[in-house]
């Protein structure tokens, strides 16, 4: 069964997932009847009218990812890193600092050094190394 959508019909829909198409004119008195409930839970929208009773929020896109995510039984390690729920976290640890030439950096000061040019990497051997 097909139906041909035109904008001069809404659509009714019901929990159970049941459609009930009227007339816009006629949806139109049905908002304004549902918003004029007592204790009602409906609030109109850009001309529809939403039951903030079945909202469960308002999400970016990727806090909706970690919602399901979440509600999936997953989880977020320290590390930053999703895990199912019968996986433990086996992250390897970050690595804070690192030697070039016997001197010591850290993921910040070495990002430092190489906009400095206090560093620089050697492509023809693989390896960085400290500018004299
Ligand atoms: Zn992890």
């Amino acid at each position: 069964m097909s139906r041909e959508l035109t904008n001069l019909q809404m659509c009714i829909l019901m929990r159970n997932g049941m459609q009930i198409w009227i007339d816009k004119e006629k949806a139109l008195k049905l908002q304004d009847i549902l918003q004029g409930i007592d204790n009602n839970k409906f609030i109109r929208y850009e001309n529809i009218t939403i039951n903030t009773a079945d909202i469960t929020g308002i999400f970016t896109p990727l806090d909706l990812d970690d919602f399901i995510k979440i509600k999936r039984g997953n989880w977020k390690c320290k590390r930053g890193n999703w895990h199912t729920k019968e996986q433990d976290c086996d992250c390897p640890e970050d690595i804070k600092t690192f030697i070039i030439d016997g001197k010591e950096f850290t993921k910040d000061n070495f990002n430092l050094a190489v906009r400095n040019k206090e560093v620089d990497y050697d492509s023809k051997n693989d390896k960085w190394f400290v500018c004299k």
